[in-house]
């Protein structure tokens, strides 16, 4: 793992990573950016469960830990994203929500030029399946 370090490091050389075995709780998490402390925590176990519901096995765990490394480094150096933040716990509208996911992705797209592009665009699109098929976001749905 020590790749990864140096990966962040080169990154932004003030962004801690640490690595968990799972994250507490039920949910299942494989990353997370904390911006109070400016850290990104893996979590080992989620990460493979997730690698196994997406793509059905295992065989390609380093390169889906690579696309959520990317992920969290893309809301570490998100510079909007203290503001989207703040407009999200003002307003909670999942379109703020949609906008500070999709900024990550876009910065960790950047970042890992190394992994296959397909993949990526795979996860990516699964991961953000869940605002293209909520009715929350579709204006049609907005009450009368
Ligand atoms: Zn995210």
């Amino acid at each position: 793992m020590d790749y990864f370090f140096s990966f962040i490091k080169n990154a932004d050389p003030t962004l801690q990573l640490k690595m968990e075995e799972s994250f507490p709780g039920s949910r299942c998490v494989g990353g997370k950016y904390s911006a109070s402390t400016h850290a990104i925590t893996l979590y080992r176990q989620d990460i493979e469960i997730q690698c196994k519901r997406l793509l059905g096995s295992l065989d390609r765990l380093r390169e889906y830990e690579w696309i959520v490394l990317a992920h969290e480094l893309g809301h570490a150096l998100d510079k909007e994203l203290a503001l989207l933040s703040e407009r999200l716990a003002e307003t909670n509208q999942i379109s703020v929500l949609e906008k500070i996911e999709r900024n990550a992705w876009a910065i960790a797209k950047q970042y890992i030029p190394f992994i296959d592009e397909q993949l990526f665009d795979y996860i990516q699109t699964e991961s953000l399946r869940y605002f293209s098929n909520s009715p929350l976001v579709q204006p049609s749905a907005s009450p009368a």
